[in-house]
């Protein structure tokens, strides 16, 4: 038997607790008798679906092994998340299935990569062929939804494609989400041109969240009807959020957050190079590519496009915070509660008794903002800070 104990100040509260856990699973949470405001606040661990690699190691790029994988759990540790969706994007279908191989091998190689990953995100290929919602992926992988063809990779993965990513402006998008659903994959609706009655049509065949919306877009949009306001409008879909300040603007951030309301959360979308020292890199779908000091991700040939995302989650619950768009509870609870729920997950109504101990400790610095300070995983101490 395994025991922890984890004191602290409930992050929704500020009420001084301390947490008993038994082999991983919170058994106990009891109030101490004297406030103490030098206690961390404890939260519950960070969940991001949306991790394309981190560190160099990219999950679209052959070489990467199991070890990798392994590398990619810990550095997200580091940075508060407790479960992640690895993220295999639009590709060639034999390096999809080599791909999504690897990741089920790092899964059932080691207990700590399965308990953080919570299934293999696949953002793409059936997405649209238009230029602007397409964004980065390949045009020429893109395809109709291939029910066959996603066996075949679903196979490969041991079942773990939990999520996908799909445009419904495919005719055969209906039928592949009514496929989805019966076999437990959430479908998210994102790199798309789709119409109105196609989102209204997706929502109806089970399609049940939006893939950062606002990304992945034209450039230029009918003021309405537009599949932005299409997808705010279904109040069954959650919403994905790039929350880095610079995916989104500030204000369409708060606006998307304000009609989502409980359906409102957050993604990194982090790239391969986050957490890599700054400076110029070649990037295997952007090319040329600048890291700044500040981790803004740009084309080298011009700083004005964005190649990606290079901040972590708890980056972007504090962009929330920062310019009071969200208070610091909701913020959080966008970045790790709503995920969870959106995936159905054991850790979706945070730290009650009998769920697992996955929990951040963070300090809260002047200007509100939240600093890490170690991290939980199954009751487990994975990383602590100075
Ligand atoms: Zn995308």
């Amino acid at each position: 038997m395994r025991e922890v104990r984890l004191q602290g100040r409930e992050y929704q509260t500020g009420a001084a607790i301390e947490i008993t856990a038994v082999d991983g699973m919170i058994r106990q949470i009891a109030a101490l008798k004297e406030a103490n405001e030098s206690l961390p606040l404890i939260a519950p661990g960070l969940v991001d679906l949306q991790v394309n690699g981190f560190g160099g190691v990219d999950f679209n790029s052959f070489p990467f092994d199991e070890q990798d994988v392994e590398q990619v759990v810990q550095a997200m540790w580091q940075q508060g998340v407790t479960t992640f969706m690895p993220t295999v994007i639009t590709n060639a279908d034999h390096e999809i299935e080599q791909m999504v191989t690897t990741l089920a091998k790092a899964c059932q190689r080691s207990p700590r990569v399965e308990q953080s990953i919570a299934g293999i995100h696949l953002e793409g290929p059936f997405l649209s062929l238009q230029d602007g919602p397409r964004g980065a992926h390949q045009r020429g992988y893109i395809k109709a939804p291939d029910w066959a063809l996603f066996q075949r990779w679903q196979d490969a993965a041991q079942g773990r494609i939990r999520l996908l990513t799909l445009s419904p402006e495919w005719p055969e998008a209906d039928e592949f989400i009514r496929r989805c659903v019966a076999e437990k994959v959430v479908v998210s609706i994102g790199h798309t041109s789709a119409s109105a009655e196609q989102i209204a049509s997706a929502v109806q065949a089970g399609a049940r969240m939006s893939t950062h919306l606002g990304n992945g877009a034209h450039l230029t949009l009918p003021r309405h009807p537009n599949y932005i306001w299409e997808q705010l409008a279904q109040d069954d879909l959650w919403c994905a959020m790039i929350a880095d300040g610079e995916h989104l603007p500030l204000s369409v951030l708060k606006v998307f957050i304000r009609a989502k309301g409980e359906h409102a959360m957050l993604v990194s979308d982090v790239t391969s190079l986050a957490g890599m020292p700054p400076g110029r890199y070649h990037s295997h779908i952007g090319g040329e590519v600048l890291l700044s000091a500040e981790g803004r991700l740009s084309m080298a040939d011009n700083p004005a496009l964005l190649a990606g995302s290079a901040q972590c989650l708890l980056h972007g619950v504090n962009t929330l915070i920062k310019h009071g768009i969200a208070t610091h509870v909701q913020s959080l609870e966008m970045a790790s509660l709503r995920p969870a729920s959106s995936m159905n997950l054991p850790t979706q109504q945070g730290l009650i008794v009998g769920a697992p101990l996955d929990a951040i400790l963070l300090q809260q610095a002047a200007d509100q903002t939240l600093v890490l300070r170690a991290t939980y995983k199954n009751g487990v101490e994975v990383w602590r800070g100075e």
